[in-house]
C-alpha cells in the first residue's frame, strides 16, 4: 500500500491504537486446524443502490475434531449458514466474538475431514472509502474496494488473515453496460433481464486483503510491452489522460522482473484509477488501485508530480513479489511488505529515472522525526487489531527502508540481490516471517544480518554517536532536549569518511558495544561518520572538525550534505549544537549549487519559520529570508524553461513558497498571484507543482476574496490533478473563509479521503486555533461520519501544529474529556507541542541575535 501526498505528510506520526488494551486471553487469530483451501464468492452489485447481496462457498480442510468454525465478518447480515460433507448437511448459527470473529456451530462436534461451508448474506456498501465502497464521480456511481488491512471482512465473510492463502473465484452480477473487473481475467459472461453475470477465473493463492474488484462506467487503455496483458482503467471519459503512465509502466515492470530474476507471476496486470481513495495506491495482484491523480497525468507531467507517480508505481509493482507472492504471516511483519517495497521503489527509480535524483530524498529524515518520540513503538510489535497494525505504520515504510538500505550496503549489493532472489523463490505462494528472511540473507552473505537488523526492528528509537578526535565512539539513545526514556543499544555499521593531510579516505567499523574505537588517524581535519548518508543514527563530532567539514562541504556527495544538514538540526534539538552553529550550516546549504540540496535547506528554513516565528519576530525573519533568497528567486523565477533540470523543477516551487510566506519583498507574492490567475483559468498554463505553492502563497496573503474562485475551479475541473492541487493549497486565514471551507470539505462535493484536509492545513498555518475548535465543537460528528475511520483516533495529531501554549491548551481542553479513543494520540500531540514550545523558548533569543545581523 502507498500513502497519498496528504497522508504522507503525517508519516511516522500517523495512526494510533484505540486505547483500550486487549485482554491477552481473547483470541485474535483463527486456529490453523481449519484451513480454507478455496473460496467462491458471488456478489450482486448495483452501484446505484446502497446495499447488496451475496453468497460464498468455502472448501475447508478440518484437520482435527472441533466444536466450531471461526470466520471474520463485520456488519454483514448472514441469512443462511450451511456446512456440508458429502450428502450430510447441517445448519450453523453464528456467535459474534472479539476482533470481528464469528464462531459458527450447531452445538455438535465437527469431526475432522473435508467440508463445504456455504453462507448467504446481505450488507451495505461503505461510504468512507474503505472495504467495498460506493463512490460518486462526475455524477456517476461506482463500486471500488480497499481490503488492506482488515477490511475484506466488511464486504464478505472471509478467513481474513494473511496466513490463509487460497484461490478465490469471484462472480459478479451487475447491471448490463457497466464494466466489471477483478484480480483475475474473465472466464465466462452472460446476460439476462438487464443483468450481466461475470464469472472470473480463480485467482492464484492470495491473502484476503489482496482481493479487489470494481464495477462502474469505466474506460480503459492498453499497457504495451509487458510479459502479461494489461490495461489501465479509468472513470468514463478519462482514458486519454494516461499517456505518461502507459509509456513508463512496462519499463518498471521489466526492471523489477530483472532484479528478482522471476517473471511477473500473475495472469494479467491492470491498473485502475479510483476517484475516492483513502490511501495512495494498493497492490492488489492483477488489479492495482491508485488515486486518480497518480495515473491521470496526461502526457508530460514534470518535477515531483512525475517522480512521485513513478515511485508509487514502482512501489506497488514491487509488492507483487514482496507481499503478494511472498506474504507476511501476520501483521506484526507488515514491514516485510512495506519496507521492501519502499526500498525497492527507491532502487528502481534511481536506476530507470536518474534525472529525478530520487536518492536525494532521504527516507530516514521522515523516520527520525517519528521515531524520536519517547512513546514510539518498535516496527515489530504485538498486533491484534487493525488499530494495532496502523499505529506508527509510517515507520514500517521509512525506517524500514532506511534500515534495509543500510544493510544492503553492509552485505554488498550483489549478496543482497542473491539473498532477495533466493528468499522470493523459496517462499513463493507462501508466507514468511523475519526469521526466514534473515536466514536466507545470512546464508548468501556469510554475515549475521539478523543480529544487526533485529536491533532496529525490535527496539524503538535510534542512537546518537559521539566520536572524538581519536576515533573513540560512544553510543546512547537519541533524545530531544528535556525528554527522558530508557537507554538502548544498537549494532551500528559505520562507514566513516575523513580528511587528513588533504587526502580523503574511508574506513569501516561495526560498533557492537556501548563504546568502541574507529581506526582513525590522530587529528583528522574532519570526519563524516555517515559516509554515503545511509546510516540510521545521529552523530556528533568535535566542533573544530565540524566547522572544518562545513568549510569543505564541496568534498561531500549531495546525499551526504543533506544527511549532514538533517543531523545538524537533530543536534540542535538535542542541545548538542548551538542555534548559531546550526544557522551557519543551513545558510551555507541555502547557497549550494545543487537545487535539491537547496530544497532541503529551504525545508529547514520553513521549519524554523513554522516553529519559531510569530508576530514578535516576523519582520526580522523576513529580512533574513529576503536577503538570502531574493537573488536566487530573481535567477530562477516561476516560469518553466526548456533547459530546466528536474532538480530545479522540484526546488523552484518551494523557493516561491518560503519567500512568499515568510519574506517581505513583493516579487514572489506578485509572481505567485499572477501564476494563480493563469492556473485557475487554464490548468496547463502552469506546472502543477508550482501551482500548489503559488496557490498557497496567494491564499496566505489574501483576505478571502479569491476563495470562491478557487472553489469554482475545483468544482468545475475535470482534472483530478487540478482538483487535488487546489484542495491542498487552501491556506486562507480569514476566519469566515475558514469556517466556510471546513463545511465545504465535509460536504458531498469532496471525496471522503480528502475530508480531513481543511483541519490539517489550517492547523499548519494558523497561529491561533480557536476557530478550528469552535467549528469542531459543532461538527465533530459530521466530520467523523465523513472521513475514513482510521483518522478518528489521530485527530489530536492532525491539530498538533501551531507551536504555542494557546493551541496546546485548546487541544487538551477539547480532547481530554472526549473519549478514550483520542487519548493515545493526544499524548503524542502534547509531546509534540511540549518539545516544540520548549525549543522555541530555549532558542528564541539566540535566533533573534542571529537575525539581528540582517537589520
Ligand atoms: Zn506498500
Amino acid at each position: 500500500m502507498h500513502n497519498s501526498r496528504a497522508v504522507l505528510a503525517l508519516a511516522g506520526m500517523l495512526f494510533c491504537t484505540s486505547a483500550v488494551l486487549a485482554d491477552d486471553s481473547a483470541i485474535f487469530r483463527l486456529p490453523q486446524s481449519i484451513q480454507p483451501t478455496e473460496q467462491a464468492i458471488e456478489l450482486k452489485l448495483d452501484p446505484s443502490q446502497p446495499d447488496y447481496s451475496g453468497r460464498t462457498l468455502f472448501k475447508l480442510d478440518i484437520k482435527e475434531d472441533v466444536e466450531q468454525i471461526g470466520i471474520y465478518q463485520i456488519d454483514i447480515e448472514m441469512t443462511s449458514i450451511t456446512l456440508s460433507s458429502g450428502s450430510d448437511s447441517r445448519v450453523l448459527e453464528a456467535t459474534e466474538a472479539d476482533y470481528d470473529i464469528n464462531w459458527l456451530s450447531d452445538g455438535n462436534t465437527i469431526v475432522a475431514g473435508q467440508y463445504e461451508l456455504s453462507i448467504e448474506f446481505n450488507a451495505k456498501l461503505s461510504t468512507d472509502s474503505l472495504g467495498m465502497h460506493s463512490s460518486k464521480f462526475e455524477g456517476k456511481k461506482y463500486i471500488f474496494t480497499q481490503f488492506e488491512s482488515m477490511y475484506a471482512r466488511r464486504a464478505i465473510p472471509t478467513f481474513d488473515e494473511p496466513s490463509f492463502k487460497l484461490p478465490y473465484q469471484l462472480t459478479i452480477i451487475a447491471p448490463e453496460g457497466l464494466t466489471v473487473v477483478s484480480n483475475a481475467p474473465v472466464a465466462k459472461e452472460s446476460t439476462t433481464d438487464g443483468w450481466q453475470r461475470v464469472e472470473f477465473m480463480p485467482t492464484k493463492p492470495l491473502s484476503s486483503y489482496l482481493i479487489a474488484y470494481a464495477v462502474g462506467p469505466l474506460d480503459r487503455a492498453e499497457i504495451k510491452g509487458m510479459s502479461v496483458p494489461g490495461y489501465i482503467y479509468t472513470p468514463v471519459g478519462h482514458a486519454d489522460e494516461l499517456g505518461f503512465v502507459l509509456g513508463e509502466t512496462a519499463n518498471i515492470v521489466n526492471a523489477l522482473e530483472d532484479y528478482f530474476g522471476l517473471d511477473y507471476p500473475f495472469r494479467k496486470l491492470d491498473f485502475i484509477a479510483v476517484p475516492e481513495f483513502a490511501f495512495g495506491a494498493m497492490e492488489n495482484p492483477g488489479l492495482i488501485t491508485y488515486r486518480t491523480d497518480l495515473l491521470m497525468l496526461g502526457d508530460n507531467p514534470t518535477g515531483r508530480t512525475a517522480a512521485d507517480a513513478l515511485s508509487v508505481i514502482a512501489h506497488e509493482v514491487a509488492h507483487i513479489w514482496y507481499g503478494d507472492l511472498v506474504t507476511m504471516a501476520w501483521w506484526n511483519d507488515l514491514w516485510l511488505n512495506e519496507s521492501f517495497a519502499s526500498w525497492m521503489e527507491g532502487k528502481i527509480t534511481s536506476q530507470l529515472y536518474p534525472q529525478y535524483e530520487s536518492e536525494l530524498r532521504l527516507p530516514q529524515e521522515r523516520a527520525f522525526a517519528g521515531d524520536q518520540r519517547t512513546s514510539v513503538k518498535p516496527i515489530r510489535k504485538t498486533v491484534r487489531s487493525e488499530a494495532d497494525t496502523n499505529e506508527g505504520a509510517g515507520l514500517a515504510y521509512s525506517k524500514g527502508e532506511t534500515v534495509l538500505r543500510m544493510l544492503e550496503h553492509y552485505v554488498g549489493a550483489d549478496a543482497w540481490q542473491r539473498g532477495t532472489r533466493s528468499y522470493i523463490k523459496k517462499f513463493s505462494w507462501r508466507n514468511a516471517t523475519e526469521k526466514d528472511l534473515w536466514a536466507v540473507m545470512s546464508e548468501e552473505s556469510g554475515l549475521d544480518v539478523g543480529k544487526i537488523a533485529r536491533d532496529y526492528l525490535n527496539q524503538p528509537g535510534y542512537a546518537i554517536l559521539d566520536i572524538d578526535k581519536n576515533g573513540v565512539v560512544t553510543q546512547k539513545r537519541y533524545l530531544a532536549y528535556g525528554l527522558e526514556a530508557p537507554d538502548l543499544q544498537w549494532h551500528i555499521p559505520l562507514n566513516v569518511k575523513y580528511k587528513k593531510d588533504d587526502k580523503i579516505q574511508e574506513t569501516f567499523y561495526l560498533l557492537s558495544d556501548k563504546m568502541g574505537t574507529v581506526d582513525l588517524p590522530n587529528n583528522a581535519e574532519w570526519i563524516m561518520p555517515d559516509s554515503g548518508g545511509n546510516g540510521y543514527f545521529r552523530w556528533k563530532i568535535d566542533i573544530d572538525q565540524f566547522y572544518a567539514l562545513v568549510d569543505d562541504l564541496d568534498e561531500l556527495e549531495n546525499r551526504e550534505k543533506i544527511a549532514f544538514l538533517d543531523n545538524s538540526d537533530a543536534l540542535l534539538a538535542a542541545r548538542e549544537l548551538s542555534l548559531e552553529d546550526y544557522m551557519f550550516v543551513m545558510n551555507k546549504m541555502l547557497h549550494d549549487p545543487h537545487p535539491l540540496v537547496v530544497l532541503r535547506a529551504l525545508e529547514k528554513v520553513k521549519l524554523v519559520g513554522d516553529q519559531f516565528i510569530g508576530p514578535e519576530n516576523a519582520e526580522a525573519f523576513a529580512r533574513f529570508i529576503d536577503a538570502e533568497l531574493s537573488d536566487r528567486f530573481a535567477e530562477v523565477g516561476v516560469e518553466t524553461k526548456a533547459d530546466d533540470s528536474d532538480a530545479l523543477l522540484q526546488m523552484r516551487p518551494r523557493l516561491l513558497r518560503v519567500l512568499g510566506q515568510y519574506g517581505a519583498a513583493s516579487a514572489a507574492r506578485n509572481a505567485a498571484a499572477e501564476a494563480v490567475d493563469r492556473y485557475l483559468d487554464s490548468e496547463d498554463s502552469i506546472d502543477s507543482n508550482l501551482a500548489v505553492e503559488a496557490l498557497r502563497v496567494t491564499s496566505l496573503n489574501d483576505d478571502g476574496g479569491r476563495y470562491q474562485k478557487y472553489i469554482d475551479t475545483y468544482l468545475n475541473s475535470t482534472s483530478a490533478d487540478q482538483q487535488s492541487t487546489i484542495l491542498v493549497a487552501m491556506y486562507f486565514r480569514d476566519l469566515e473563509t475558514i469556517k466556510t471551507h471546513l463545511d465545504f470539505v465535509i460536504s458531498d462535493a469532496v471525496p471522503a479521503g480528502d475530508g480531513i484536509s481543511g483541519l490539517r492545513y489550517f492547523s499548519a498555518i494558523l497561529s491561533d486555533h480557536t476557530v478550528l475548535y469552535e467549528w469542531l465543537e459543532k461538527n465533530i460528528d459530521g466530520l467523523e461520519a465523513k472521513i475514513p475511520g482510521f483518522w478518528h483516533a489521530v485527530l489530536p495529531q492532525v491539530l498538533a501544529d501551531g507551536c504555542n501554549d494557546t493551541n496546546r491548551s485548546l487541544m487538551v481542553g477539547f480532547f481530554e474529556g472526549r473519549g478514550e479513543k483520542y487519548q493515545v494520540s493526544l499524548g503524542k500531540a502534547v509531546e509534540e507541542f511540549d518539545t516544540c514550545i520548549a525549543r522555541r523558548k530555549r532558542d528564541g533569543d539566540a535566533l533573534m541575535s542571529f537575525l539581528a545581523q540582517y537589520d
